[in-house]
C-alpha cells in the first residue's frame, strides 16, 4: 500500500510538473518547443469608399474603422482607406469587392439597389425606421441574417457602418403647403422616394453630389435633399434656397455599411473575424454621435447666422406621401421574391417597435424635451 501510494504521489507531481509547463508556453503565446518565435500571419487591405477621400463622418468613419481594427488586431490587420475616385469610381465600389479586385469597402447599400432591390431595406425606407429601430432590427430582430443572405449572392459579407439619424426634408425655393406643390418641381431625391416624388407629379432627378450646388443655382433642378445641417451648409445651400424642410420622411435614418469580399472574410481566423465586428460596432456608435453632435452646432448656424427658414411638412402632405410610398413598396416586392422577403421581417419589426416608440421616445421629444 506504501509503495502504490508513493506511487501515486510521483504521478500526481509529474502531472503538476506537466501543467506548470504546458502553462509556461501558453502564456508566452508564440514560443514554440524549440524557442522560435511562431510568424503571425498579416494582414494589409485595401478599403475602397463611396465617399470622396476624408470626406467629413462618412470618409472619416472608415479611417477610424481602419485605424480601430489596427489597434484591436494588435496591428495584424491593415486597412488603406481609398476615398471614391482613387482606385475605383465611387458606385464600382461594391463589384470591386464582390470581384475581389479589393479586399473590402464602405458605402450605403441603397446604392445597390440595382444590382438587388433588396438592398436598399438595410439603408433607407421613406416612412421606415430611425436609426435606433433599424439598428434593432438589424442587431437583433432577423436583419442582420437577412442581409448577410442578400450580400452573399455578391460573395460580400456586411457590416454596420454607422448610422446618420433622422435626415433633413430638403432644400426649397417655394413654399410646400401640400402635396400638391411637389407637382411639376424637379428635385434631387434618390431611391425609392424618388419614385414617390413622381406619383405626386415632381421629377427625381439623378445628380452627383459635387453637381448639386450648380444644378440648383442654375435652376436645373428646383430642389434638393443632401443630409443634415453640416453637411448642407457645408454645401452652401443655404445661400440659394429659401426654405429649408423637415422631416427628411425620405430618409429616416439611412444605415451606412462595411462589406468584405467573403473569401477573403472565411479565410480570417475567428478572432479576426470578431475583430471586424467589434470595430463595426464602435462605429456604429461613433457616427450617429458625431451626426448629432455637428448637426446641433450648424442648425444653429444656419438659423440663428444665415436666417434660414425651417419649416415642417404638414400632417396631410405626408399622410399622402405616405400612401404613395405603400404603393412604390408593393410595386417593388411584388417583382423580386427576395424583396418581399426582407420586407415582411422589416415591417412587420417596424409595426411592433413603432408602438413602443410611440409611448416611449415620441412622448419623450413631444411632452418633455421640447419644452425644455
Ligand atoms: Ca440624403
Amino acid at each position: 500500500m506504501k509503495i502504490i501510494h508513493r506511487i501515486t504521489k510521483m504521478i500526481v507531481a509529474l502531472m503538476v510538473l506537466l501543467l506548470v509547463a504546458c502553462g509556461g508556453e501558453n502564456t508566452s503565446g508564440n514560443t514554440s518547443v524549440t524557442g522560435a518565435t511562431k510568424p503571425t500571419k498579416k494582414y494589409n487591405w485595401k478599403m475602397t469608399t463611396t465617399w470622396p477621400p476624408n470626406f467629413p463622418v462618412l470618409g472619416e468613419a472608415a479611417n477610424k474603422y481602419s485605424e480601430w481594427v489596427e489597434e484591436l488586431s494588435n496591428g495584424q490587420i491593415k486597412i488603406k482607406v481609398y476615398g471614391g475616385g482613387e482606385l475605383v469610381p465611387a458606385l464600382e465600389a461594391f463589384d470591386a469587392v464582390s470581384n475581389g479586385t479589393i479586399e473590402m469597402g464602405s458605402g450605403a447599400s441603397y446604392y445597390w439597389a440595382g444590382k438587388t432591390p433588396a438592398a436598399q431595406f438595410f439603408c433607407a425606407v421613406p416612412f421606415g425606421m430611425n436609426s435606433q429601430q433599424l439598428t434593432s432590427w438589424i442587431e437583433v430582430g432577423g436583419g442582420y441574417e437577412l442581409w448577410k443572405k442578400t450580400y452573399a449572392q455578391f460573395n460580400l459579407v456586411p457590416y454596420l457602418g454607422g448610422n446618420t439619424g433622422v435626415q433633413m426634408g430638403g432644400w426649397f425655393n417655394r413654399e410646400i403647403n401640400s402635396v400638391e406643390d411637389f407637382k411639376g418641381l424637379k428635385m434631387r431625391l434618390p431611391g425609392i422616394a424618388g419614385k414617390v416624388l413622381e406619383k405626386a407629379g415632381g421629377a427625381a432627378v439623378l445628380v452627383a453630389g459635387g453637381e448639386i450646388y450648380t444644378s440648383l443655382e442654375r435652376g436645373v433642378i428646383d430642389a434638393t435633399e443632401w443630409i443634415g445641417p453640416y453637411h448642407d451648409y457645408k454645401m452652401g445651400f443655404h445661400k440659394i434656397a429659401k426654405y429649408y424642410y423637415t422631416p427628411g420622411w425620405h430618409e429616416p435614418g439611412s444605415q451606412m455599411e462595411f462589406f468584405v469580399n467573403k473569401k477573403v472574410h472565411d479565410e480570417l481566423p475567428p478572432h479576426l473575424q470578431a475583430v471586424l465586428e467589434a470595430a463595426s460596432k464602435r462605429v456604429q456608435v461613433w457616427m450617429l454621435a458625431e451626426f448629432d453632435r455637428q448637426n446641433g452646432i450648424f442648425l444653429d448656424k444656419l438659423v440663428n447666422e444665415e436666417g434660414v427658414q425651417v419649416r415642417e411638412f404638414s400632417k396631410e402632405t405626408l399622410d399622402v406621401l405616405r400612401t404613395y410610398t405603400d404603393e412604390a413598396i408593393q410595386e417593388l416586392i411584388g417583382n423580386d421574391p427576395l424583396s418581399k422577403e426582407v420586407y415582411e421581417s422589416y415591417s412587420s419589426f417596424q409595426k411592433r417597435v413603432s408602438k413602443w416608440s410611440e409611448v416611449t421616445e415620441k412622448a419623450y421629444y413631444n411632452k418633455i424635451q421640447k419644452n425644455n
